[in-house]
């Protein structure tokens, strides 16, 4: 894994002495749930081969220095800190050390080198990916005694609260709970999970994921509004979260509420929960091509009810489509990002030009494309 070896390096180059060991978390591929499980929904991830890895050894305790090859500053050196404090990237393993504390634990003193595959901003969650390999780094060197399953909520409030990014516990559940070859289906709720298998190849499937490579913009502020007008139509429904109704209720609910803006939104969440647990009923069953159309049409609700996509996605989407794809969507909180289409394996390259074509003939950055298989989660290496 070349990204370890460049962790070990850039833990070499900066500390002058070889890690105590080499730490790897994943980036994540969501195939359908979007902006559920901030409703207490459901969601269906699994994590990519691509990872960000920790080179990590001691340091004096209370005292913790963080470098990337990311970035071209300085390591960036804190103590025992309180939220916002050490800002910047190094606020996301920063966020980590302090997660941990207020839980209660010693946290050992730490030098942490990371190198990453993952790429950044693009909606495969490299945020998640980072906070993943230093939390698991640092529970294995202290020997602190926190399970698998509690690990994800730690690593959300450091970017809640910490990072100050209002963002729900899908990602962090995925770089850790996520295993090879499967899907984890996530209850954002009960925090249960049940692993998918997820074998596409076996069945001459694949999952071709396309960077659409198209600036961000307004992610957070446009991410805070949704979430916030879910939990505004929630109150008004008088249920603890959108995931409390059910596709039956919904007539009934959008009728309670005035605004048209606040009906799509809540359309949204209420028929992609559903569109989940049909996802995982067909994948159980082994009918993996019929997921094709539920992904479609989480695109649509996606682009019309939650407004959260980009001409380039929608791009990305229809060319895929139109290239013979059993269904396609974009994936992650939106505003750019990735789009996953679920293809006849030896279709890849054909449905790559398609899309490729399509951007070429509307100007767009060109887009990146590859098969994504489902690799494990946070582990020590
Ligand atoms: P996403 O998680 O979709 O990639 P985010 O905006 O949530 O996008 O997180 C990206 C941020 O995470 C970067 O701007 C940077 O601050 C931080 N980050 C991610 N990976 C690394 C890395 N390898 N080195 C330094 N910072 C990183
Ligand atoms: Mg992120």
């Amino acid at each position: 894994m070349t990204v370890a070896s460049d962790a070990a390096a850039a833990f070499r180059a900066q500390f002058g002495t070889e890690p105590a060991g080499l730490w790897a978390a994943p980036g994540r591929v969501n195939l359908i749930g979007e902006h559920t499980d901030y409703n207490d929904g459901f969601v269906l991830p699994f994590a990519l081969p691509q990872c960000t890895v920790a080179a990590v050894g001691p340091a004096p305790a209370g005292e913790w220095t963080v470098c990337s090859t990311a970035t071209d500053g300085d390591p960036v050196s804190f103590g025992p800190t309180e939220p916002g404090e050490v800002t910047g990237w190094a606020g996301y393993p920063a966020g980590i050390v302090w997660a941990l504390r207020d839980a209660g634990f010693d946290v050992p003193g730490a030098r942490i080198a990371l190198a990453s595959e993952v790429p950044v901003g693009s909606g495969l969650s490299s945020s998640a990916a980072l906070e993943s390999s230093v939390l698991t780094a640092l529970v294995d060197l202290g020997g602190l005694d926190l399970p698998v399953d509690r690990r994800p909520a730690l690593a959300q409030r450091a970017e809640n609260v910490y990072v100050g990014a209002p963002t729900g516990i899908l990602d962090q559940s995925a770089s850790i709970r996520c295993q090879a070859g499967r899907a984890l289906f996530l209850d954002c709720r009960s925090l249960e999970v049940e692993q998918i298998p997820f074998d596409l190849a076996a069945e001459g499937l694949a999952i071709l994921v396309v960077n659409s490579n198209a600036p961000h913009q307004h992610v957070d502020g446009e991410y805070g509004a949704r979430r916030k007008s879910c939990e505004e139509a929630a109150r008004i429904l008088g249920v603890p979260a959108l995931r409390d109704v059910p596709l039956e209720g919904l007539a009934d609910a959008l009728a309670k509420l005035d605004d048209d803006v606040m009906r799509r939104r809540v359309r949204h969440i209420v028929t992609e929960d559903q569109r989940v647990l049909d996802t995982v009923a067909l994948l159980r069953a082994g009918r993996t091509r019929e997921i094709g159309p539920l992904l479609t049409a989480s695109h649509v609700s996606m682009r019309d009810d939650f407004e959260i996509t980009v001409a380039q996605v929608d791009v990305a989407v229809e060319a895929a489509l139109e290239a013979g794809a059993y269904g396609a969507r974009m994936t992650g909180g939106g505003f750019g990002g990735c789009v996953l289409a679920l293809i006849d394996a030896d279709r890849a390259a054909g449905t790559t030009a398609a899309v490729e074509a399509a951007y070429a003939g509307r100007s767009f950055t060109p887009p990146t494309s590859w098969i994504a298989t489902a690799g494990p989660g946070a582990t020590k290496l």
